[in-house]
């Protein structure tokens, strides 16, 4: 009896604390992330000054001179900014993660893998599709995109000016942009997601039920417009940001985008559980932090799995996999 009670106590109490827990998981995220960055950013500051001698003007002084270096082009450097270094990051980022998928190996790695039987190795043709469709959507999409949104930010502002924004700013800046992204996504996702639109469109991207890293942005042209760069664009057009601040944003989206669907849940790394579920089940877990997701109760099936268990950052070495195993069958 007693048991009982406290069973419905304790699903009551999961009940009600459902929202509260997904609100404090994308706030923990992003407060945890903000009071790092807050933490440290003097302590950097003073690294700085110590090696390079420089001021408090470190950044600066790096700005002006890469400035400086594309001379009057600023079309150039708004390309090199919101183009190259986040497409450079991408890949890189992509190729250690490739190695482990085509060959198995680092173990130190594939032991992290969320779906141990899955792309053990990749299947090599998959992956040379995969890879060709996705150079096609940043060559033929992102390309044009990113010009335009020169157009855009030009006549809105000056994306290329001389003095950078503060420390500050570049962080609220952040979160806007985060916060506009996953209202964006969110709903853009779970309308491709109708029947009407997923046969023709999202069905592409939802091929692969066990994701990888290059697979985020393996899609249907028109859900790389409307659902990979849109999303990311908004809040950089909406706020009239700084090439430094649009160049580290889209460098931080293509990087969580690339661990989210890596397929490897890795120490000291965002956990990936969240669209790795959403590959295996399809109408589950459509945001990228999850809070429209619980608001939408989109998110009730994940919550009742292991994988929800194992939806944290990983802060020791043991694989989740092991430390959270999937439940033995129960004998009735
Ligand atoms: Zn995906
Ligand atoms: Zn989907």
């Amino acid at each position: 009896m007693a048991g009982s009670l406290d069973g419905q106590r304790t699903h009551r109490a999961e009940h009600s604390t459902g929202l509260w827990d997904s609100v404090r998981k994308a706030a923990f995220v992003i407060g945890s992330s903000l009071f790092f960055l807050a933490a440290f950013r003097n302590s950097i500051t003073w690294h700085l000054q110590r090696f390079w001698g420089a001021s408090g003007d470190f950044w600066q002084m790096q700005w002006t001179k890469v400035h400086a270096l594309f001379g009057g082009r600023e079309w150039a450097l708004f390309f090199v900014g919101t183009m190259l270094v986040p497409t450079v990051s991408f890949w890189l980022l992509n190729a250690l993660f490739l190695i482990a998928d085509a060959t198995g190996k680092p173990s130190f790695i594939t032991r992290y893998r969320i779906q141990q039987d899955k792309n053990n190795p990749v299947d090599p043709v998959r992956l040379r599709q995969a890879i060709r469709k996705v150079l096609r959507n940043q060559l033929f999409l992102s390309v044009p995109m990113v010009l335009v949104t020169y157009a855009l930010m030009q006549w809105r502002g000056t994306p290329c000016s001389l003095e950078l924004p503060t420390f500050h700013w570049v962080m609220l800046e952040l979160a806007v942009c985060g916060l506009l992204e996953e209202i964006l996504f969110y709903y853009s996702h779970r309308l491709f997601h109708h029947p009407a639109f997923y046969k023709h469109i999202h069905k592409i991207h939802h091929e692969w039920t066990a994701p990888i890293g290059v697979v985020s942005l393996y899609a249907h042209p028109v859900e790389h417009v409307v659902s990979n760069m849109l999303p990311a664009l908004i809040g950089p057009i909406f706020l009239g940001s700084h090439l430094t601040t649009t160049s580290l944003w889209f460098t931080i989206a293509l990087l969580v985008t690339t661990i989210s669907h890596c397929g490897y849940h890795l120490p000291f790394l965002p956990s990936p559980e969240f669209h790795d579920f959403h590959h295996l089940k399809f109408n589950q877990c459509f945001g990228v932090l999850g809070v429209l997701d619980r608001l939408h109760g989109t998110d009730s099936a994940f919550r009742q799995t292991k994988a929800y268990d194992r939806h944290v950052l990983l802060l020791g070495l043991t694989p989740l996999t092991e430390s959270i195993p999937d439940q033995p069958k129960k004998k009735e």
